[in-house]
């Protein structure tokens, strides 16, 4: 029998709590302010026919990354069913059934199903824990991370296309202070992640990194699975074969594993119809 340690609630209450998540809050909202009250409203003016139209596109950006977002946070992640059995005739020999028990848990794993230090239990399809939503990323709230991070990706290019326009476009007086506060935050940000005095940020852009190589590669392997196949890939390619992952159906349908198989959907975090209970995934055949 599982042993679960917190419910829904706790796991809410945790999220809240969590300074990673306010953080993330905190920055979205500085970024928004930032992009119309400051730069937007000094290169067009928001009363204008222009400036009123980039910043209600700037707004939806935001608005969507933030429902993403609270979706990605706030949803369980994918729990392993308590009456889960791994199929004994299909697992390949004793070895493989003692690596899908997990010893913390005290239960089977489905495949894809890792244990999370930081929750303290199997989270199904594990990718990674994401220390800014201050949750798991798994079979559940995939979908909505991806989108919270491709939100967040275009809105956070908008905006900075918005800072060079004003910048570039406009006449400046270089003493006012915003000028003087993207400086500072630049050189902050410089310090933190290039000279690696903050490591936890460091990594977590990886988290960054690695959706946007989900989206472009889209071969349905989970970060975990990723740092596994390199070393496949490489053993593969010295004996002159291709390795194709073994959860890759092809590219449209793990698009659709993802984000659902109504393209009209794809965008909306809580469209997860599509989703199954998480234990059973279809594998290549070859
Ligand atoms: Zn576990
Ligand atoms: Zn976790």
């Amino acid at each position: 029998m599982a042993r679960r340690r917190g419910g829904p609630a706790a796991a809410a209450a945790t999220t809240v709590a969590s300074l990673a998540v306010v953080a993330t809050l905190a920055v979205m909202a500085l970024v928004y302010y930032a992009t119309l009250f400051v730069f937007l409203d000094h290169w067009l003016g928001l009363g204008t026919p222009a400036g009123a139209a980039h910043a209600a596109a700037v707004s939806l950006a935001v608005a969507a990354s933030f429902f993403a977002f609270v979706c990605a946070a706030a949803a369980d992640p994918g729990s392993v069913p308590a009456s889960f059995a791994p199929d004994a005739e299909a697992a390949q020999g004793q070895q493989e059934l003692k690596s899908r028990y997990c010893d913390k848990c005290c239960m089977f794993k489905p495949p894809r199903s890792h244990h999370c230090k930081v929750c303290k239990r199997c989270v199904l399809k594990m990718d990674h824990h994401c220390v800014w939503i201050n949750n798991c990323v798994g079979y559940a709230n995939y979908k909505a991370f991806i989108i919270c991070v491709l939100n967040a990706t275009i809105g956070s290019l908008y905006s900075f296309v918005i800072f060079l326009c004003d910048l570039l476009l406009k006449e400046h007086d270089f003493d006012i202070l915003y000028v003087k506060i993207v400086y500072v935050l630049a050189a902050e940000i410089k310090s933190c992640i290039i000279d690696g005095n903050v490591p936890i940020l460091r990594k977590n852009l990886l988290d960054l990194g690695w959706c946007i190589a989900v989206l472009l590669k889209l071969d349905n392997s989970s970060f975990n699975q990723y740092r596994e196949a390199v070393r496949a890939k490489w053993l593969a390619k010295k004996s002159g074969q291709k390795y194709r992952h073994r959860f890759d159906l092809g590219m449209r349908k793990n698009i659709q594993m993802i984000l659902g198989p109504n393209i009209l959907c794809w965008l909306c975090p809580t469209a997860t119809g599509h989703l199954k209970d998480g234990t059973e995934f279809q594998i290549t055949n070859n």
